[in-house]
């Protein structure tokens, strides 16, 4: 077994992440921790972790609910709007009543470090989940996603290429209802893209329903199906609009999916 030192590990995650784990040593609802480690040359690298745990809703069970960020690395205001979020959420933790949320704020820490949207070995992380795939961010990633039997899957991004906020609803109807209402909320502080194709797929009312193979995804045998949401921020926006448009769309997804759990518990 490998020792790892922390004191080795590079400061730009770590930075990145500090007001959370400030916070978490004074919020009872908040932990903070580590998913992995693993090593690239003589460097350590981590990928944090953050729980957030909402009180409890008396009329549904408890939610756990995934938020990914910085699976590309050059996208860093996917990774600092979980860190806001969970931020807020510290000040308001009502926000997240029924929901354990696990906040992954970089999931490619090498090409955070390095500002490229790959990982240092030169591949789209987002390209190899569920492929027997060596990298071990998948791996942690992977046995997280296995561990945790999540709910519910909103991974954050940043698009260079596009006009606007959209999002990815993966082929269900369910994922588009939650979706929508994230993007109207956001709406208040990006315009949404609204061109017919967008990042190469046809899109309607800046969602589309169609996705990269080997992207971050359920288990293949998971049942019953988590929702999955990948919503989309204008990267060459102002970073701060970035952050507070994907906040919005969390909290907006959060709450939608809150009124259809008590709607299915009324049935
Ligand atoms: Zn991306």
């Amino acid at each position: 077994m490998v020792l790892l030192n922390s004191s080795s590990l590079r400061r730009s995650t770590r930075t990145l992440a500090q007001p959370l784990r400030e916070r978490s040593r004074h919020s009872a609802c908040l932990s903070e921790g580590v998913a992995g480690q693993f090593q690239d040359g003589s460097d350590v690298y981590e990928i944090p972790r953050f729980v957030f745990s909402g009180p409890q809703h008396q009329a549904m069970p408890l939610r756990r609910i995934g938020i990914f960020g910085g699976l590309h690395g050059d996208e860093p205001a996917s990774c600092e709007a979980g860190i806001r979020f969970f931020l807020e959420l510290s000040q308001n933790p009502e926000w997240a009543k029924g929901y354990e949320l696990w906040l992954y704020p970089v999931c490619n820490p090498t090409g955070y470090e390095d500002h490229t949207r790959h990982s240092r070995t030169g591949l789209d992380l987002n390209r190899e989940f569920w492929c027997d795939s060596a990298q071990p961010e998948i791996r942690i990633l992977q046995h997280e996603l296995k561990q945790r039997q999540f709910d519910g899957i909103i991974a954050l991004h940043a698009d260079d290429t596009c006009d606007g906020l959209y999002g990815y609803a993966l082929g269900r109807f369910f994922n588009e209802n939650l979706l929508r209402p994230a993007l109207v909320a956001a709406k208040r502080h990006l315009a949404c893209d609204l061109r017919p194709v967008i990042d190469g797929f046809p899109a309607r009312e800046s969602i589309i329903d169609a996705c990269y193979l080997g992207i971050l995804a359920p288990p293949p045998e998971q049942e019953p199906r988590p929702f999955e949401i990948i919503f989309e921020t204008p990267a060459l926006a102002p970073v701060e609009l970035q952050i507070a448009a994907a906040c919005t769309a969390l909290q907006a997804v959060l709450d939608e999916y809150r009124r259809f759990l008590a709607y299915e518990a009324d049935l």
